[in-house]
């Protein structure tokens, strides 16, 4: 990425021009007042701590720290806040999840910060303030300076970044308010700590700091069991969705599309556990569905594999706790993993592996989340399944597995109408009966005339193609739908079907006699054709012309023939 590339040498080279200059001139022209290590280690301590444990408001994990850095300010100056919001700038980023670079947001947050430091110092001191004051009125009303101007430059700088960086935003955004207020609300407390500070030392970190550390704890926990409802209610509507579907595919898209969504995934996929292997059925890359020839690797090996073999869930937070262990696909640029067992009946089916190019992108209550999604997915695939296999059975012929009578009907009133409504110019049925195939079974057994009317459903499916519909109307009767064929065309197909057939050995087993042999049979086939909406444009009337041309035509004449329905 040459675009992110120039940004950090651009960076890093101001970061060399302002940070490092600045520095040495503010130490040199504003130096620090007597500092006393014990209190200043214990400064620090509270600062890290507290960027350890960050308060989750509104779903974002936001660092309290202002505070303890205006109650630093107020006591050392601007030297030791400029070093200590520095510090705590590292740990913060280091802590926090997003997807760029640290090489990039290091120079960029060193260099925001410390102009915020900056400009809120000389503000303090320009204005008279002064540091280590213990006169409350000089430190509220200086302190609210210091503490006002850093959320405007604050707010400032990052409103003219996003303008040379080509992502305008609004001046004063919801969060730009949320961050006034928020900072507001913790003034008290900083002049507090900084008071109490003076008269009691260090200790007053401990007794301010166990009330502040206790609510974020209580605060933390309260956000995530709100958030386990919001999931869990999501998980619901999932699930009903799920069940909704009816095909299997269907099922599948629609529980990757969920997970991926709900989950905040870069990458899903879908992985069955079939005879030992694993194999690829979705994958969903950076929202959408993509088609890769991913080779099947065996079921013990990998992350899919170890959830497998321990039939347990697991959460990897970033790259270096998965990358050894990584045997199958997965992009490079994935960082956290949740992969699942998908379930049914005790028995696992699949996998499903979840991918996010954030680290620390998962969280462990969704991985109980996603079980109930993986159950709720299994029960739905098995459902859609046997549902399909229902609308086959009821549309299908079991023997030739043929579509049946009931299909066939179906979609000649569709086609009918498609006919009256004008949207199909014409219509043709082709309907055919194998002359004497009663002697054939009698010759050569049932299951022999069964053979011969499998085979030559597969040979009528050869013939006809995607150009029309093949059913099987009766015992030993077929018919053919041809949607847009004249009685010319169709007259041509049937000659030529007819032909065909009168050659083609059917090779049986006769199940009659001991010996079982193999024999090639022969068979003829009487066909009629009719033709909509020149003959007639009822359904009906269509295969009863189609009948009594076959009958009349074909079977009368002689057999063996192929005759046109004439009024
Ligand atoms: P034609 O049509 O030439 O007049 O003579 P046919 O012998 O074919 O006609 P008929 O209607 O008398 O007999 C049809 C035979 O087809 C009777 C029945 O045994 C056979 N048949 C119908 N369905 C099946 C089936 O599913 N399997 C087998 N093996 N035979 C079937
Ligand atoms: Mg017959
Ligand atoms: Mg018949």
């Amino acid at each position: 990425m040459p675009n992110s590339n120039n940004r950090r040498t651009v960076l890093w080279a101001l970061w060399l021009l302002i940070v490092l200059p600045g520095f040495y001139l503010i130490i040199h022209y504003f130096p620090p007042p007597e500092i006393d290590p014990w209190n200043l280690f214990a400064f620090i301590l509270f600062f890290v701590l507290m960027c350890l444990m960050p308060m989750n408001i509104n779903g974002a994990s936001t660092f309290l720290v202002q505070w303890v850095t205006v109650a630093v300010f107020l006591k050392y100056g601007i030297v030791v806040e400029l070093f200590i919001s520095q510090l705590t700038m590292l740990v913060v980023l280091f802590r926090s999840r997003t997807d760029e670079p640290q090489s990039l947001r290091i120079p960029f947050n060193s260099i925001m910060f410390f102009l915020i430091s900056c400009l809120a110092g000389m503000a303090f001191i320009l204005a008279g303030g002064e540091i280590g004051s213990v006169n409350l009125v000089h430190i509220i009303v200086f302190g609210l300076i210091f503490q006002i101007v850093s959320v405007v430059a604050n707010q400032v700088i990052f409103y003219i970044y996003d303008q040379i960086t080509g992502t305008p935003n609004k001046f004063f955004s919801i969060d730009a308010i949320w961050d006034f207020a928020l900072t507001l609300c913790v003034f008290p407390y900083a002049i507090a700590l900084y008071i109490t500070e003076a008269y009691i030392g260090s200790a007053a970190l401990v007794l301010l700091g166990i009330p502040f550390f206790i609510m974020t704890a209580v605060m933390k926990m309260y956000n995530s069991s709100e958030q386990v409802n919001i999931d869990l209610k999501k998980a619901g509507e999932i699930g009903h969705q799920l069940a909704a579907r009816l095909s299997s595919d269907e099922v599948l898209d629609q529980f990757v599309l969920q997970v991926a969504d709900m989950f905040k995934s870069d990458y899903a996929y879908v992985i069955d556990y079939r005879g030992g292997e694993l194999i690829m059925l979705r994958m969903f890359e950076n929202n959408e569905f993509i088609k890769l020839d991913i080779p099947a690797v065996r079921y013990n090996k990998g992350i899919a594999g170890n959830v497998i073999v321990t039939n347990t869930p697991v959460v990897y937070e970033k790259k270096s706790q998965w990358n050894e262990i990584v045997t199958g696909y997965i992009p490079v640029d994935a960082e956290s993993i949740m992969c699942t067992p998908v379930a049914r009946n005790n028995k696992i089916e699949g996998v499903l592996v979840l991918a996010s190019k954030k680290k620390y992108a998962y969280v462990s209550h969704q991985l109980q989340i996603l079980d109930i999604l993986s159950t709720y997915f299994a029960v739905s695939l098995e459902k859609a399944g046997y549902v399909q296999k229902a609308i086959a059975k009821s549309e299908r012929c079991g023997l030739t597995k043929l579509y049946n009578y009931r299909y066939l009907d179906e979609a000649l009133e569709k086609c009918m109408n498609k006919v009256k409504s004008g949207e199909l110019e014409k219509l043709s049925l082709v309907m055919m009966d194998i002359d004497h195939f009663k002697s054939i079974n009698d010759t050569y057994g049932h299951q022999s005339g069964n053979d011969i009317l499998i085979e030559l459903a597969r040979l009528l499916e050869a013939e006809v193609g995607e150009e029309g519909t093949v059913a099987r109307y009766g015992g030993e009767e077929f018919v053919v739908l041809f949607p847009n064929y004249g009685k010319d065309l169709s007259m041509l197909f049937a000659e030529s079907l007819r032909k065909k057939i009168e050659k083609h050995p059917f090779r049986i087993k006769t199940d009659l006699g001991a010996d079982r042999s193999i024999q090639d049979v022969h068979i003829t086939l009487s066909i009629g054709v009719s033709t909509a909406p020149d003959d007639s444009d009822e359904p009906n009337a269509l295969i009863r012309n189609a009948d009594r041309a076959l009958y009349i035509g074909a079977k009368q004449a002689g057999r063996n023939k192929v005759a046109a329905y004439v009024k």
